[in-house]
C-alpha cells in the first residue's frame, strides 16, 4: 500500500502504536493472524491469493480445528472433574450428537444425563456421600454387589434384564459381531453410535431403567 494514501499512513502509525504495546485494531489482527498461521500452514502470501469465499472456508476450519483439539486436551486432561470419567472414554470429538433427535423427551433426558454421569448410579452417589466419599470399589449395585457405574447399568445389572433385551437385540441386528465383542467394546459401540433407531432403543431403555432406589 502506497504510503501517500490515509489508510496507508494510518495503518502505520496503528502499527507503531501496536509495537509500543498498545493495545489497537491492528495488534488484535495481527495476533489473530499469528494464530492463524500457527495452525494452518500457510504463508501470508498464498492465503491473499485466495478469493474470500475460500480465505472465510480456510479460516472457519483453522480455527474449528484449533478449537476441537483444546476441547479434547481440556476433557483429557488428568485434572477434569471426576464426573467426565465416562464420557471421555466415548467422546472423542466437539459435535452435535444424534441422540438429540431422539423425540421422546423422556429418553432424550436420560440419554443425556446418562452420558454426563447425571444417572443417580452409586458410582456417582458415593462421590458426594459425606463426610467422606465411598471409595470407588464400595460403590456397589444393591441388586449384583458389583460396582454400579454406567458399563454395569446398560450392560451387566441382573435387574434390567428383560428389560435390556430389545437393545441387545437391535445391537446384535446392526453390528453381527456384537455378541463377541468384550463387554467395554459394547458399551463403546453403544455409545459412539449415531444410529437413531438403535439411540431410540437406548433412550427407551434408560428412561424406564430407574435410575434411583
Ligand atoms: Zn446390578
Amino acid at each position: 500500500m502506497s504510503q501517500s494514501i490515509p489508510a496507508a499512513k494510518i495503518y502505520n502509525d496503528l502499527c507503531t502504536l501496536a509495537d509500543a504495546g498498545f493495545d489497537t485494531w491492528v495488534k488484535r489482527a495481527h495476533n489473530l493472524y499469528n494464530q492463524f498461521q500457527n495452525i494452518s500452514n500457510i504463508s501470508l502470501e498464498s492465503f491473499l491469493s485466495l478469493s474470500k469465499p475460500s480465505m472465510k472456508r480456510k479460516l472457519k476450519s483453522a480455527f474449528q480445528k484449533a478449537y476441537d483439539k483444546s476441547w479434547l486436551q481440556q476433557l483429557n486432561d488428568s485434572e477434569s472433574p471426576p464426573k467426565l470419567r465416562t464420557y471421555k472414554t466415548f467422546k472423542d470429538k466437539f459435535c452435535f450428537e444424534n441422540y438429540l433427535y431422539v423425540p421422546d423427551t423422556k429418553a432424550r433426558t436420560a440419554l443425556a444425563r446418562f452420558r454426563t454421569s447425571s444417572y443417580n448410579l452409586e458410582i456417582e452417589i458415593g462421590r458426594h456421600h459425606k463426610p467422606e466419599p465411598i471409595p470407588i470399589p464400595d460403590r456397589l449395585c444393591k441388586e449384583c454387589s458389583e460396582v454400579e457405574d454406567e458399563v454395569h447399568r446398560l450392560l451387566q445389572c441382573k435387574r434390567f434384564k428383560a428389560l435390556r433385551e430389545p437393545l441387545i437385540g437391535k445391537c446384535k441386528l446392526i453390528n453381527d459381531n456384537f455378541s463377541n465383542m468384550k463387554t467395554p467394546d459394547q458399551f463403546n459401540f453403544i455409545m459412539t453410535s449415531s444410529n437413531r433407531s438403535l439411540l431410540n432403543v437406548v433412550g427407551n431403555f434408560l428412561s424406564k431403567a430407574p435410575n434411583s432406589e
